[in-house]
This record gives structure tokens, C-alpha cells and sequence, in this order.
């Protein structure tokens, strides 16, 4: 039998167990996916879940806000993703040791390559290689709106796969603490007045703030009197609801626009693999979340 469940405070809206209950209907595992409510300091309740996990009472862990960073001290290893990013999603043991992974990153850019795969820019194919494919290859140039926790894994994701990115935040030393950690890539920061930043170059925006979140679904993080850049692509973090404001306005001036669902699936079954060992079909996962 297998157990698994997410840590995090408030939990209420989480479409993990949904998710995840799918994924073990699917391969055909007996199990089952709970919420843990742990409040932000309770540290003898972190705790004891992870001796749970330790003891295989709990096969594996999935960490949501406020436990992403403070889980980090109570676990053995991290991931190289997870000690880049400074945040873990995911948690297993592995030859009696407490590993802490993050697959945001990863599933984000799954993702990624998914949406540009399939509405390919002219442009942007002209930019599309990675840095280590050789030199004198164009850089594709990413601007990143916000810099909390997601951005973090974004930025990364973003960086490792050889983009130019530009992080935009309404609080300028949020942007440089995030810079600090990533020191030795091609990252610049800004204050989120965009209409202050050169553009023309920009291939993909990324919103990594919750602003058009339910119940505050007209509003966008791209200001009103602000053309986008023409060839850009457009990623919004936010998928409840799954048509944002930004994507609605980024498709009414002919872009290509996504919201986050596909990530959070990728996110998903990446954990559930880790977890498991199995493989997941994605487009299996998608009903499971429908009128949610
Ligand atoms: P977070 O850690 O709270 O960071 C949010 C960032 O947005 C911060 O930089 C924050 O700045 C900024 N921000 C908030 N309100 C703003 C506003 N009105 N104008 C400008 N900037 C604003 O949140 P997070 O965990 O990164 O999550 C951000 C969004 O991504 C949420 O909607 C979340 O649901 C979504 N998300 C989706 C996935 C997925 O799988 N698709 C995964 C993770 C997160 P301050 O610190 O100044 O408030």
C-alpha cells in the first residue's frame, strides 16, 4: 500500500490528491494521497511526518507554502535542483536517507518545451538553441514577472536551459537576493515598470505573481497601456482560472498564450515517479482536475 501526501498551510484548494489518486488508478496501485495541515511553525509536526516517511509508514512527500524552505534543515540530502533553487517540493527516502528534490523546475520547463514545440515564433525558432549548442548561437531572452518561491525554480529552470532572463518584481531587493543565488548566469533585475525595459528581444514572459488568480481574475500583471513584445510567447504561472486575463489579452493581439496546469501535471507526475518508479501518462492526469 502506498502513502502519500502534501505538507502545507492553508491546503484547502490542492488538487494534489485528485492528481496523484489518478496517477495510482492508473498504473494500478493500491494507495492513497493526503493533506497534511501543518501550521508555519510547527516544527514537531514536520517532524513527525518525516519519521513516518523514514519508518516507510509514508512513501513519499510533496511540500507546498510555508514548508518549501524550513523543511530544508530536517532533511539528510538535497537534490542538486532542490539546493539551487533553495526550495523542496518533493521528499523520499533513498538508502535510509530523507531526500529533498525539487520537480517545479523541471516540470515547468516539460512543459515549456511542450507549449514552444507547439506554437513555434518564427523568430523565436531562430533563437531556440540552447548556449551549449555552440558559439555564436543566439540566446533566447526570458522576462520573469515576480520573485517569490516559483520564480526561484523558473529562473532556474530558465538558466540551466540557456535563456537570457530579466526578473521583474515589485520589490527591488526581492529580485536581488533571487540574482544573489544565481550569480554566475546571464541574469539581470528590474523593477516590474516594464515599460522601462528594451522589449524587442523578449521571446517568452513568464508570470510568476498570483495577480489574476480567482477572485481577482480581471486583473493582469502586464499594464493596460503596454503593447507585448510582438514574438513573444506568454507562460502564466496562474491556472485557476485556466483562461487568465493575460493569456485572454496576450491571444487578442495574435501571441501564443498558456496558463499553468500543464506544469503543475508535469510537477506531478514527476514526483509520483520518484516516488513509485512509475511513469505516468500526462493527458491521463488532465481529466482528473476538470471542473475543479
Ligand atoms: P510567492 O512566493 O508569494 O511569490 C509571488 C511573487 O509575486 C512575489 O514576488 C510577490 O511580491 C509578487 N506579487 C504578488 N502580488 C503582486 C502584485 N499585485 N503585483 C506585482 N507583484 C506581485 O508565490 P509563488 O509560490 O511564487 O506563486 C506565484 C503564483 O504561481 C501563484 O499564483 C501560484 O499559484 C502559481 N504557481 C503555479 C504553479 C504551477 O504548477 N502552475 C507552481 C507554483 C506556483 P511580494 O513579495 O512583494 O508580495
Amino acid at each position: 500500500m502506498i502513502h502519500l501526501g502534501l505538507i502545507g498551510y492553508p491546503l484547502g484548494h490542492s488538487l494534489s490528491p485528485r492528481i496523484h489518486s489518478a496517477a495510482l488508478r492508473a498504473c494500478g496501485l493500491a494507495g492513497d494521497y493526503s493533506l497534511f495541515p501543518i501550521q508555519p511553525d510547527d516544527k514537531k509536526g514536520l517532524e513527525d511526518l518525516l519519521t513516518r516517511v523514514c519508518s516507510r509508514e509514508i512513501t513519499g512527500l510533496n511540500v507546498t507554502i510555508p514548508h518549501k524552505q524550513n523543511i530544508i534543515p530536517l532533511l539528510d540530502i538535497l537534490t542538486e535542483t532542490a539546493e539551487a533553487i533553495g526550495a523542496v517540493n518533493t521528499i523520499y527516502l533513498r538508502n535510509h536517507r530523507l531526500i529533498g528534490d525539487n520537480t517545479d523546475a523541471p516540470g515547468f520547463l516539460a512543459d515549456l518545451r511542450k507549449f514552444l514545440a507547439e506554437f513555434p515564433s518564427p523568430v523565436r525558432a531562430g533563437q531556440s538553441r540552447s548556449v551549449e549548442e555552440g558559439v555564436g548561437v543566439k540566446k533566447k531572452q526570458a522576462l520573469v514577472l515576480g520573485a517569490g518561491g516559483s520564480a526561484r525554480a523558473i529562473v532556474y529552470a530558465l538558466l540551466k536551459d540557456g535563456w537570457i532572463v530579466i526578473l521583474a518584481a515589485r520589490r527591488i531587493e526581492q529580485a536581488q537576493q533571487l540574482a544573489y543565488s544565481f550569480g554566475n548566469y546571464e541574469l539581470s533585475i528590474t523593477d516590474n515598470n516594464l515599460s522601462n525595459i528594451d522589449l524587442s528581444h523578449i521571446a517568452l514572459i513568464v508570470n510568476a505573481t498570483p495577480v489574476g488568480m480567482s477572485l481577482n481574475t480581471d486583473r493582469s500583471p502586464w499594464p493596460e497601456n503596454l503593447s507585448f513584445p510582438r514574438h513573444a510567447a506568454i507562460y502564466d504561472l496562474v491556472y485557476n482560472p485556466r483562461e487568465t486575463k493575460l493569456m485572454i489579452d496576450a491571444q487578442a493581439q495574435g501571441l501564443s498564450a498558456i496558463t499553468g496546469l500543464g506544469m503543475l501535471m508535469e510537477q506531478a507526475a514527476l514526483a509520483f515517479e520518484l516516488w513509485t518508479g512509475k511513469q505516468v501518462s500526462r493527458e491521463i492526469l488532465f481529466p482528473a482536475v476538470e471542473g475543479s
